[in-house]
C-alpha cells in the first residue's frame, strides 16, 4: 500500500550478494551472479501500512535500512541486520515512547514517554525513515532522516512530536541515538525531514570543521557540526516559505508564521484552508543534492511551488491512509517550477541557478571535471559548468528523468549513466502543476555515455 507510486530507491552490493527492499516490507539478499535467494526477511507488517523503498546501506558486517508508510500511521524505525544471515542485530524506533532492541534484548526507550506527544498518538506517530541514511566512519554515526508525524492534521497532536521531521545521529554498533536535530517541530505540512545528510569538511570562522549539510523539504538548507549536531547555518533555498520566517540559530527552531498553519477542523467540517509554500512535495524531496570538493558548493535540485492545504476529521484505522488533510498543488512562478541551485554552505548565497519549466525530480552528480549533471521531466540529461551554471550539453532520453546520474571509470575511460522513465509522486499528486508534464512519454531506459577521447 505505497502512498506515492511503485518506487524503489536502489540496492546494495556486499560480496556475492545484492540486497534490496520490497514494497511488502521485506529485505532480500540474492546471489548477484545466479539470482538465487540467500535470505529473505520480513521487516514489518505490510497490512499495518508498512512498506520499504529505501536503498539499504552496508556498514561493517551489517545491512542498515529504514522503513516507509508515514501516511498510514506506522512507526518509523532503523534496523541493522547481519549482512550474511539477515538476522536482526538492533532496531531503533524513531518515535518517542517506543523501545529499542539490541541482540534480542531491550535497549532503552526512544526519547521520554509523552514528553512531546500527548496521550496515545505516539503509538501511530509516523516518522518513516523512507529515504535511508548516510554513514560517517569518522564518528561511527549513522544519519537517518525521519518523515512527517501522523496524522498530517497537527491540531490532534500538540507538542514537537519527536523525533519526526528530524535527522537522528545513531551509534552504528548499538542503535542508540547520540543526538538529533528537528527541522520542522510540530510539522503540519507533511514536510518530512528525510532528506540526505551529506558530510563535508570546511573551514568555518577560521576553524577546520567536520560539517554536514541538508536541504530540507521545508525549504531551508542547514549546516551542522556532524560530531554533536550543533546548528551553524540555516538558509532559505526556495523562492518562498509561508510557514516560517527564517530559523533562529540560537534555539535551532523555526520562526513560525501563525497564519501559515492550516486550521483545525470542527465537528465534521474541514478547517480553514491556507496557501502554503513550499507544497508538501517540498523545496527538495527524495532527489539527492551533490557536493563538489573543488568548488565547495552544494547543487540542490529544488522546486518552487505551493499548495492549498486544509485539515479534515480523521481517526486511525489499521492499514488505512491516516492524513486528516487535503491539498491542491499550484505553481508560484510564471517561468518555472524546478530550479537547480548552487548553494555556498558558508554564506547561504545562491551562486547560480538554472530554472526548469517542469518540477525537477532527479538526483544530481558533480564530477572532478567541473561538471554538474542532472535530468529533467522534459527528458533531458543536462551538464552544467559547476562554477558558473552555464549549460554545456544536453541529450533527449525520450522520457522524464527521475533517476540520479552516476559516473565511473572502466578500462581507462570515464562513463556517465542515467535511468530515464517518468513516474513517482509528482504525476500522482501534482494538481495544477501537472500541466507542465502532460505530454511526457512513459518509458524505462538506461542511457550510458562516455567521454570522447
Ligand atoms: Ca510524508
Amino acid at each position: 500500500m505505497p502512498c506515492c507510486d511503485v518506487v524503489n530507491r536502489g540496492a546494495a552490493i556486499h560480496g556475492e550478494k545484492i540486497i534490496f527492499a520490497t514494497l511488502d516490507a521485506r529485505l532480500i539478499a540474492l546471489n548477484r551472479e545466479t539470482g538465487k535467494v540467500i535470505w529473505n526477511k520480513k521487516t514489518a507488517d505490510y497490512q499495518e501500512g508498512y512498506s520499504a523503498t529505501a536503498a539499504p546501506l552496508i556498514v561493517k558486517d551489517m545491512v542498515i535500512t529504514g522503513n516507509s508508510g508515514g501516511e498510514f500511521g506506522v512507526v518509523g524505525a532503523v534496523q541493522a541486520r547481519n549482512v550474511d544471515t539477515g538476522e536482526l542485530i538492533w532496531e531503533r524506533p524513531v518515535i518517542e515512547g517506543h523501545m529499542g532492541t539490541l541482540n534480542g534484548a531491550p535497549n532503552g526507550m526512544t526519547g521520554k514517554l509523552n514528553a512531546t506527544w500527548k496521550g496515545d498518538l505516539w503509538k501511530t506517530g509516523g516518522g518513516a525513515t523512507w529515504l535511508g541514511g548516510t554513514y560517517d566512519p569518522g564518528t561511527n554515526l549513522l544519519y537517518f532522516g525521519t518523515g512527517n508525524p501522523a496524522p498530517w492534521n497537527s491540531h490532534l497532536r500538540p507538542g514537537d512530536n519527536l523525533y519526526t521531521s528530524s535527522t537522528l545521529a545513531i551509534d552504528a554498533d548499538t542503535g542508540v541515538i547520540k543526538w538529533h536535530y528537528q527541522t520542522t517541530p510540530h510539522d503540519g505540512w507533511d514536510f518530512d525531514g528525510v532528506n540526505e545528510f551529506i558530510p563535508f569538511n570546511a573551514t568555518m570562522n577560521g576553524k577546520p570543521m567536520k560539517l554536514v549539510a541538508k536541504a530540507d523539504r521545508n525549504g531551508h538548507f542547514y549546516v551542522l557540526d556532524r560530531t554533536d549536531g550543533k546548528l551553524l547555518g540555516a538558509h532559505k533555498f526556495v523562492m518562498q516559505t509561508t510557514w516560517a520566517d527564517g530559523i533562529d540559530l540560537k534555539t535551532g527552531r523555526p520562526n513560525y508564521i501563525g497564519e501559515g498553519r492550516p486550521g483545525a477542523p470542527s465537528g465534521t467540517e474541514k478547517g480553514k484552508v491556507v496557501f502554503s509554500s513550499p507544497s508538501f512535495l517540498g523545496g527538495n524531496n527524495w532527489m539527492p543534492m551533490a557536493y563538489s570538493q573543488d568548488t565547495g558548493l552544494f547543487y540542490i535540485p529544488s522546486n518552487d511551488w505551493g499548495m492549498d492545504i486544509w485539515n479534515e476529521p480523521i481517526a486511525y484505522k489499521k492499514g488505512a491512509a491516516y492524513l486528516g488533510a487535503g491539498f491542491t498543488i499550484k505553481p508560484i512562478a510564471d517561468d518555472h517550477i524546478g530550479a537547480l541551485r548552487a548553494m555556498d554552505p558558508k554564506t547561504g548565497k545562491i551562486v547560480w541557478e538554472y530554472k526548469n519549466p517542469a518540477p525537477l525530480w532527479g538526483g544530481v552528480l558533480t564530477t572532478k571535471g567541473n561538471l554538474v549533471f542532472t535530468g529533467t521531466p522534459e527528458g533531458y540529461l543536462k551538464a552544467f559548468d559547476a562554477k558558473t551554471g552555464t549549460e554545456l550539453w544536453k541529450f533527449q532520453t525520450g522520457s522524464g528523468v527521475v533517476g540520479s546520474p552516476v559516473t565511473w571509470e572502466q578500462d581507462g575511460e570515464q562513463y556517465v549513466a542515467v535511468m530515464s522513465g517518468w513516474g513517482g509522486a509528482v504525476p500522482l499528486w501534482g494538481g495544477e502543476v501537472a500541466k507542465t508534464f502532460k505530454d511526457i512519454s512513459q518509458g524505462g531506459m538506461l542511457w550510458v555515455f562516455k567521454l570522447p577521447k
